[in-house]
């Protein structure tokens, strides 16, 4: 199933609790506008070669649209309007004044140089610095982009017109940035998977996790949830996993990730295993931390983890998602499961616009109070409508949306 098609099986199934009329449902779906531009590029060794780059900009009603710069080879205009979609839902989960935003480059960032990568970037901005900015649509990092590709474009960006560190988040602390963002996805997994085994009255000292993806997402995820004394017997990058069924030691392991330029490829102290493996071990808790569309109705019913938590965007497809319920797994959803890192792009926003920074306890802090308010309101709705938690946070996400968007009148 294509991307834009799961998410809106994913909007329909929560929109018909709600009775929604297809005029409203239409409304909701279509995105405001998508920028599709060609971006030139010169080689290190002076080829000339164009890529495409793509920003879709999917709803404003409940506030500036927001979402992060994709740099990967399968980005396309399917995959970057699924995603933005995800965000005017996701914000609206976790109640940012926010709308929702996602862009991105076909582009594999491995295969090219940071000068490459660089010039890449500012060129993608000087196509589309008029519809970005800091009211209208603020881009941060995702997967392939981080702090630096953020500094570049705020630079680039600043060249047309002028300093206003706003419009970008993510950012290098030493260029304006928050502290507390880098770690704020994976952090954010942690915080709500504490909050759903509260709530299951399960124990984190019997909870084995498995987690694919070492990236920003998967290792702070992973580093939580050691210290909050999870066992964590398995984590994977894109060559492949590693395994203990006695725990990883993740401390080391992060340091050898350090070490080694990033990458976890060559450690020797635990069982190597699949990406597709992985998601099949016996575990208690699944966590999804990398690319979308990973879990299908084909290997969904091997999978043995009573608790999915989708750390990436869009892991579980709406046949595998049916699936896993029918077999009584409980699925916490990207909108809510991944929102940490939306929302302290929101305080790193906050901050820019009044000249004044915050210390990391107080992001740490905040970033609990919004998780844990937005995981009871989808807890509760859940039972109110006894429904599954991914649709209890659409069934939230939509109404606030509607109801901004009726607030505001349609002509
Ligand atoms: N790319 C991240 C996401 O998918 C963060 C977006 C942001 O910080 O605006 O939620």
């Amino acid at each position: 199933m294509k991307a834009f098609e799961a998410v809106r099986h994913y909007f329909d199934t929560a929109a018909n609790y709600l009775d929604l009329h297809d005029d409203i449902r239409g409304l909701l779906l279509t995105p405001k506008r998508e920028v599709q531009v060609q971006i030139p590029a010169k080689l290190d060794d002076g080829r000339i070669v164009s890529f495409l780059g793509y920003r879709v900009q999917h709803n404003n009603s409940r506030g500036p649209m927001k979402g992060g710069l994709r740099f990967h080879p399968a980005v396309d205009l399917d995959d970057v309007r699924s995603l933005a979609t995800l965000m005017t839902w996701k914000t609206a989960v976790v109640d940012i004044p926010y709308g929702g935003a996602k862009g991105g480059v076909a582009i594999d960032p491995r295969a090219h140089s940071r000068t490459e990568i660089e010039s890449v970037t500012r060129s993608f901005i000087d196509q589309i610095h008029d519809v970005v900015g800091p009211v209208t649509d603020i881009p941060a990092p995702d997967m392939g982009t981080g702090a630096e590709e953020m500094a570049w474009i705020r630079n680039q960006w600043e060249k047309y017109h002028g300093f206003n560190p706003a419009c970008i988040t993510g950012k290098p602390v030493e260029h304006y940035g928050a502290v507390g963002r880098e770690e704020a996805t994976g952090r954010g997994v942690g915080i709500l998977i504490v909050k759903m085994l509260g709530r299951l009255g399960r124990k984190a000292n019997e909870t084995r996790v498995a987690i694919q993806g070492f990236g920003n997402v998967g290792i702070h995820a992973a580093k939580y949830l050691h210290e909050a004394d999870f066992k964590v017997v398995a984590v994977s990058n894109v060559g492949g996993g590693f395994y203990n069924a006695d725990g990883l030691n993740i401390p080391e392991m992060l340091t050898y990730n350090f070490e080694n330029g990033n990458t976890i490829e060559g450690y020797e102290k635990a069982t190597k295993i699949t990406n597709a493996e992985l998601l099949e071990l016996d575990v208690e808790l699944l966590v999804p931390a990398a690319i979308g569309g990973v879990i299908t109705k084909e290997n969904a019913p091997r999978v043995t983890a009573s608790l999915i938590v989708e750390a990436a965007n869009g892991p579980v497809d709406p046949g595998a998602d049916e699936i896993l319920e029918k077999n009584g797994a409980i699925v916490l959803p990207d909108i809510l499961a991944n929102a940490g890192g939306v929302t302290v792009s929101y305080f790193e926003w906050v901050q820019n616009l009044q000249h004044y920074s915050w210390g990391l306890n107080r992001v740490r802090q905040e970033l609990e109070q919004v998780l844990a308010r937005a995981f009871e309101e989808v807890w509760q709705a859940s039972r109110e409508y006894e429904v599954p938690l991914r649709t209890a946070a659409y069934i939230l996400a939509i109404k606030r949306v509607k109801r901004a968007t009726e607030l505001a009148g349609f002509s």
